[in-house]
């Protein structure tokens, strides 16, 4: 990187202030909008094509070209090589499933799934925080923090405890999965189990971070978004460089469809890729605000002039009756998504689309993704449930190609796919929280039998129903 050739940049174009790299911003000191970290690429040298990334496969022995962060590092150019931070994030493996296609209507195998959670804390937040990191030691930041409803807390835990910096993390209490809690206290950070909600826990975290000069590594920190951009450099990876028609991920705080949306735009300005594909951004249906903004109160990013008022004026809806979000999808059990504008921005560059689905048709998403394949966390599913929504309405024709980001590891949450194997009627209902009593379309009840051969070769040949 040469020096002052990236910079920071309000996202709000009637302001479009600049500011320092080194500065550590999570808004605008001038109008409170989020932040983008731009590149001068008349001073920077542009990648001729995406597949020279591909080199890098042969020195993946040096930790920044095995890093499927930093292997892309010239397209997020802020830091010199040696301040890169990297524990070995962005392994993901994009598989192709014929069998998933065929359940959610899309023809010839057009389906494939991006397994993020392959990274070392189990999700996609350590692309971000790999990036956030950097930027963080760059400004040599004391103790660093986040909100979070799990894999945000364990991602940056994980990266404070290689780099030996202390962790705070905010918890809405109640709701973590016990995966992901677990994670955060192995690893030494400071949690902080707030009696409210993620909500809460967000706006505590900034009032915090504001008084006592925490480093915070939300998605509204521009750098971690630099980091998420790079699931989509792996995708069109995969894909030997040829964009996908649709990239479907579920939506909680925003920031990786904004970080698509980012990627896209850079790609297309840098002549690298011609057509972009369409984001496809999933609420469930208890977290439903940018579905209720986008889709039923036509909120769109409107050349950056957002609507102010009807975003507040649904906020004033939420709190006037007492609306929390409610999803058993926790990691995107969220209300208030911080990077709502620049999500606008990349539905506007890509076409995209929001939809919202029910949980019931997440945790039964969830369980047809394990029967053919690695499993998934909740939310992650809320992605597949959203391909056969859209395919349902015709939005996606069957014979388009379809990338699914599976956001989070199976292992992160164990209570929900129990529960929804060994429970039934009112008892389900109630431990998943739902809102309807419609059954589960994939159990698999577990069989209790004696212990002694008869009672097992009975239950294996049949007569136990
Ligand atoms: C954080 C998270 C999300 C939500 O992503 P956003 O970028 O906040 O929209 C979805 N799924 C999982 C597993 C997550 O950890
Ligand atoms: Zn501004």
């Amino acid at each position: 990187m040469q020096k002052d050739c990236a910079f920071q940049r309000c996202i709000n174009p009637a302001c479009a202030a600049t500011f320092d790299i080194l500065q550590a911003l999570t808004a605008c000191p001038s109008c409170g909008e989020l932040l983008d970290v731009v590149y001068d690429w008349d001073r920077l040298p542009v990648p001729k094509s995406l597949s020279d990334f591909e080199k890098r496969w042969t020195s993946r022995t040096a930790p920044l070209d095995f890093s499927g962060v930093w292997r892309f590092r010239d397209l997020l150019p802020f830091a010199s090589d040696e301040a890169l931070v990297t524990v070995g994030e962005g392994q993901t493996v994009l598989y192709h499933n014929t069998t998933l296609a065929r359940e959610v209507g899309l023809t010839g195998g057009r389906l494939h799934l991006q397994y993020v959670g392959f990274n070392p804390s189990g999700s996609f937040k350590d692309n971000g925080m790999a990036a956030g990191f950097t930027h963080a030691r760059m400004v040599s930041a004391g103790r660093v923090a986040c909100a979070s409803t799990g894999n945000t807390s364990a991602s940056l835990a994980l990266y404070a405890s290689v780099l030996g910096m202390q962790a705070v993390v905010f918890i809405g209490s109640g709701k973590i999965a016990y995966g992901k809690l677990a994670q955060a206290l192995d690893s030494g950070a400071l949690t902080l189990q707030i009696r409210g909600d993620f909500d809460d826990a967000m706006r505590l975290v900034q009032e915090a971070a504001a008084k006592l000069g925490l480093y915070v590594l939300n998605s509204v920190n521009p750098f971690r978004l630099e980091g998420q951009k790079t699931i989509m450099y792996r995708v069109l990876e995969a894909l030997s460089w040829e964009a996908p028609d649709w990239v479907v991920v579920p939506g909680g705080n925003l920031g990786n469809s904004s970080a698509f949306g980012k990627a896209f735009m850079e790609l297309r300005d840098l002549g690298l890729l011609k057509r972009l594909p369409r984001i496809a951004v999933i609420n469930s249906t208890g977290a439903r605000t940018l579905t209720a903004l986008v889709g039923e109160k036509n909120l769109s990013w409107n050349s950056g002039a957002v609507d102010q008022d009807t975003v507040a004026r649904y906020y004033a809806y939420l709190d006037e009756n007492s609306i929390r979000a409610h999803t058993l999808a926790t990691a995107i059990e969220i209300n208030r998504p911080v990077n709502l504008r620049k999500c606008l921005r990349a539905l506007d560059v890509t076409h995209g689309v929001v939809r919202e689905v029910p949980d019931e048709d997440i945790i039964d998403a969830k369980a047809l993704i394990a029967r053919s394949g690695p499993g998934c966390e909740p939310a992650s599913a809320a992605s597949v449930a959203g391909v056969k929504l859209l395919v349902d309405e015709g939005v996606i024709a069957p014979d388009e190609r379809v990338v699914a980001i599976l956001t989070g590891n199976v292992l992160k949450d164990p209570d929900v796919p129990v529960k929804y194997n060994s429970l039934k009627g009112a008892e389900l209902t109630k431990a998943l929280g739902l809102f309807s009593t419609r059954p589960p379309r994939y159990q698999n009840l577990p069989i209790e039998v004696d212990a002694d051969l008869g009672s097992i070769v009975n239950a294996l040949e049949g007569g136990v129903s």
